[in-house]
């Protein structure tokens, strides 16, 4: 059963399967259009969750289509990135792989097209008096003096565009609406402008480059979209869209639907801002596990399913509004629940010496990868003499309901035995060192024939047989749930940037000790550390020395909020 059966329809399933009902349409084609400016982020995730899950719900086909019209901004490194990351999400486009660039010679004959209507000009004003002459959304504005060039004299000029005979700027191609119209999209928009840039794609063969909007809906009908599904902000573009559409010998008729963008709390998603936090070297890079990018997630420790999963519970609105940041932190949570490998790392060291235990002890012992998967397997840990264990896992004058270790008290080693510690060792400032104890010889295997109780079980890892890691612990990039929010009691009059909200304890470093098992642990493998939380290895890693990024820890403040959503 396919997720839109479980839950209720959304708007957009609703007009699609209305479309297939009537006629209009006998299979659907969905897109995503990314513009190749930058790394995608958790928005954009959302949006090809969304538009390929369409496509698969409904036996249809998704497009990956570059928006690449503007060539100074965009490079080829954006758009590997980009591919990668839409596969990584489980969009599959196949062959439908799209470069609006490819209908640059389709999208110059159109605009011949308007030209021969009479429905589209040359105009040799500047930007500042195209501008000015606008109006605005009170006041009608000012038909340009070039608005009624004939014909031919466009259809010359608009040629010598091409050709490279103006430099930038000079003149531009509009299309001839109406300036009085109450939108400022339909007043005469620009089709065409003057740029002597060299394109990733076509190289210097275009002194000329479309528009967004002049690009948009033609390449939708180029490639037989059927339901060309956008953000907010392209509503008033909307009018335009479908006057192309009428006016150009187009093969299709692609429907533009808006939807609410996806924002989550203590992020930025702008491709803008985020590029800015790359180039001040605010992070480590585009992929930096604090940044909201698929990259940065991904590398974080996020899984597709999680992303997936997060753009199904955010759904389809019709309205803007952010959504909690622990919501995409919950569905990783479940996610990893079920999938990960279960590992002892200590974080924080404090050094136990068994004393009855000989030097060169070795106990192997067998836990489970999953506790409630055992067809997951088992790894082997290994118990020797002097072992660590997390400094917070020890106190010298516990409380009552302290269950851990403390002197006198017995613990259990997780799947090895009992211990009881004996005696405290600290140094001339008082910090304990070392903390020695006598292991139970009956409790082996981590419980006693007289099957006494113990309250407590802590993780340890080995002090002479583990693998060193470096763990890198995240907290959230930003200390406001709105990070570019005006703050409303702060009357300095300085305006503020969403940089000055950027918290400089996102990242902390740690060196930390591994069991034996995560040896063989390459890049991208997630784990469980046990009473921790979720850990990714990272790239950075190199032979014997492990780098781990926390992805998420264990304690799930989202799942209290809310019930599990039906
Ligand atoms: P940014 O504002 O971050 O630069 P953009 O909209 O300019 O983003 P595009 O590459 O043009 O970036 O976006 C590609 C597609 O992703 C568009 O269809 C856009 O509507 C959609 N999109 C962008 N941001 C979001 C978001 N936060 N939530 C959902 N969809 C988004
Ligand atoms: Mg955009």
């Amino acid at each position: 059963m396919s997720d839109s059966e479980i839950r209720s329809k959304n708007f957009i399933e609703e007009i699609i399967e209305a479309d297939l009902a009537s006629g209009k349409h006998s299979t659907i084609v969905t897109r995503f259009p990314p513009e190749p400016n930058g790394y995608l982020h958790v928005g954009h995730a959302c949006s090809i969750c969304m538009n390929a899950g369409l496509a698969r719900d409904y036996g249809g086909r998704f497009h990956l289509r570059f928006d690449d019209t503007n060539p100074a901004r965009e490079e080829t490194e954006y758009v590997e990135s980009i591919k990668e990351d839409v596969l990584w999400l489980g969009a599959d486009y196949g062959e439908h792989l799209y470069f609006a660039s490819d209908y640059f010679e389709k999208l110059y004959d159109w605009a011949c097209h308007l030209i021969r209507e009479g429905n589209a000009y040359v105009d040799d004003s500047t930007g500042e008096d195209i501008r000015r002459m606008r109006g605005n959304l009170t006041e009608p504005g000012e038909e340009s003096p070039f608005r009624n060039r004939s014909v031919e004299e466009n259809m010359d000029l608009f040629g010598r565009m091409k050709a490279g005979e103006f430099g930038d700027g000079e003149k531009v191609l509009r299309a001839k609406i109406d300036m009085a119209s109450p939108n400022m999209n339909m007043r005469d928009p620009i089709l065409y402008r003057i740029a002597h840039a060299h394109h990733h794609r076509t190289g210097d063969k275009w002194s000329i480059y479309p528009m967004y909007d002049f690009t948009h809906g033609q390449s939708d009908a180029i490639e037989g979209i059927t339901h060309s599904i956008c953000t907010l902000e392209f509503e008033d573009h909307r009018p335009l869209y479908n006057w192309f559409i009428e006016n150009l010998p187009v093969p299709s008729n692609p429907r533009q639907i808006e939807f609410a963008r996806v924002n989550l709390s203590y992020t930025v998603t702008s491709k803008r801002k985020l590029r800015q936090l790359v180039e001040e070297k605010h992070v480590k890079g585009w992929d930096d596990p604090r940044m909201p990018t698929v990259s940065g997630l991904r590398r974080r420790g996020y899984t597709p399913e999680s992303i997936q999963e997060l753009a199904l519970r955010v759904g389809v609105a019709k309205r803007n509004k952010v959504n909690d940041l622990s919501l995409l932190e919950y569905c990783l949570r479940q996610d990893l629940e079920e999938k990960a490998f279960r590992r002892m790392a200590v974080l924080n060291p404090l050094k136990v010496v068994i004393t009855n235990l000989p030097e060169d002890a070795a106990e192997i012992y067998p836990g489970p990868n999953h506790p409630g998967k055992p067809e997951l397997g088992e790894r082997e840990v290994v118990l020797t003499r002097e072992i660590y264990i997390e400094q917070e896992d020890f106190m010298e004058d516990p409380p009552k309901k302290y269950f851990r270790l403390g002197p006198g008290r017995e613990v259990r080693l997780r799947y090895a035995c009992y211990i009881t510690a004996n005696e405290v060792i600290k140094d001339e400032a008082g910090n304990i060192t070392e903390i020695r104890a006598e292991m139970d010889p009956e409790s082996r295997g981590a419980s006693t024939p007289d099957g006494r109780r113990v309250r407590g079980t802590i993780h340890w890892v080995s002090a002479t047989r583990n693998v060193p890691i470096e763990v890198r612990l995240y907290e959230n990039l930003f200390l406001k749930e709105d990070p570019e929010g005006v703050d409303p009691s702060d009357n300095s009059g300085k305006e503020g940037s969403f940089l000055d909200n950027l918290n400089p304890h996102s990242l902390e470093v740690v060196q930390a000790y591994g069991e034996p098992a995560l040896e063989s642990a390459v890049a991208g493998d997630r784990f469980q550390f046990e009473r921790k939380g979720y850990y990714c290895i990272d790239p950075d890693s190199m032979e014997g020395a492990l780098v781990v990024n926390r992805a998420v820890g264990l304690r799930d403040s989202w799942g209290k909020k809310v019930a599990r959503p039906k």
